[in-house]
């Protein structure tokens, strides 16, 4: 398989899969954004257009590049056309292990026998996904991080089976999309989650016990430890489900009560309270703004 112009699939159009479809077209394959909800769809299309947008604004590209970048990006709700193909598949769709493995048995169907099939997935085991299919060696983890057109790193997960073949061309493709590979194992949560989800779990285990207010835990890492965004802000990002589900991958493959989820957590995911994709998370976020507004009562 070539790197210069794929056809790729993108099964899942939230808030990973419109930012990987976003840096396919812009590199010039051609990409299918598929979603089961219609409204996902619109929502990715016009994230998208927002997000070239600014890249004109900025001058990154010009008006044409961004013309170009949206002739090769078509949405559908319909995934055994799109798929059929496909060169490469890329799996972004909500991170549940049933869900998965119904659409990898589907994929692994509809798609070309050589198209290599890889999940975004924050912390499934690639391995287990790969035997939904008949071509274990050529599924492979492609784990991009939020927001996919601005973080640079590829985690790049080798299942069991995943062959040298496969592994070459995803690193070599995601060199190609303008991004940083790092090759890592199949173990529950990799490296980026294995690490990130328990300093995110501590944090809202930090404020259910009352050690201190939301601000002053992300104020602390933020000036401390030098990050970016505190766990909390990171977390309304990730979105809380989300966080949720790893935790929920980590203390199954592990074992061990480390990983068990804050109970604030889940009563906060249970309350819909899902973080910028629902509004409210640790902090209320505005439409259209990245403006954190004020963080909501703790209701310990
Ligand atoms: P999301 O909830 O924003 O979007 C998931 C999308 O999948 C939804 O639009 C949903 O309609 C769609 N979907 C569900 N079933 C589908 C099906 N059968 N076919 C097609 N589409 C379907 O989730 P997200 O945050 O974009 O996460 C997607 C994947 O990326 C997950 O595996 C997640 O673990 C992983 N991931 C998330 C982040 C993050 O920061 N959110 C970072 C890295 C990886």
């Amino acid at each position: 398989m070539s790197a210069s112009t794929l056809k790729v699939a993108v099964i899942g159009a939230g808030t990973m899969g419109n930012g990987i479809a976003h840096v396919f077209a812009q590199s010039g394959h051609q990409v299918s954004l598929i979603d089961v909800n219609a409204a996902a769809l619109d929502r990715a299309q016009a994230t998208i257009e927002r997000n070239l947008d600014r890249l004109v604004a900025k001058e990154r590209i010009s008006a044409e590049d961004k013309a170009a970048t949206l002739s090769r990006l078509k949405t559908s709700s319909e995934m055994h056309g799109a798929v059929s193909d496909a060169d490469l598949v890329v799996e972004a769709a909500t991170e549940r292990l049933d869900l998965k493995l119904k659409i990898f048995e589907q994929i692994d169907a509809s798609a070309p026998a050589n198209a290599i099939l890889a999940t975004n997935t924050s912390s499934i085991s690639i391995t287990r996904i790969a035997a939904a299919t008949g071509r274990p060696d050529k599924v492979i983890g492609m784990h991009f991080m939020n927001p996919v057109p601005i973080m640079k790193l590829v985690e790049v997960i080798r299942g069991y089976d995943t062959s040298d073949a496969t592994t070459a061309t995803v690193v070599a493709l995601s060199q190609q999309l303008g991004k940083i590979p790092v090759e890592v194992h199949d173990y529950p949560g990799f490296v980026a989650n294995r690490i990130l989800m328990p300093m995110i779990n501590e944090a809202i285990c930090s404020l259910h016990e009352g050690v201190a207010g939301v601000a002053e835990i992300d104020q602390v890492m933020k000036l401390g430890m030098a990050h970016p965004m505190g766990p909390l802000h990171l977390a309304d990002f990730i979105g809380l489900d989300v966080c949720l589900s790893i935790l929920r991958v980590l203390q199954d493959g592990f074992g061990q009560p480390k990983y068990a989820p804050s109970p604030l957590l889940v009563n906060m995911v249970m309350a819909g309270k899902l973080g910028v994709k629902s509004g409210e998370g640790f902090y209320t976020h505005t439409k259209g703004s990245k403006e954190i507004v004020v963080a909501p009562a703790f209701n310990g």
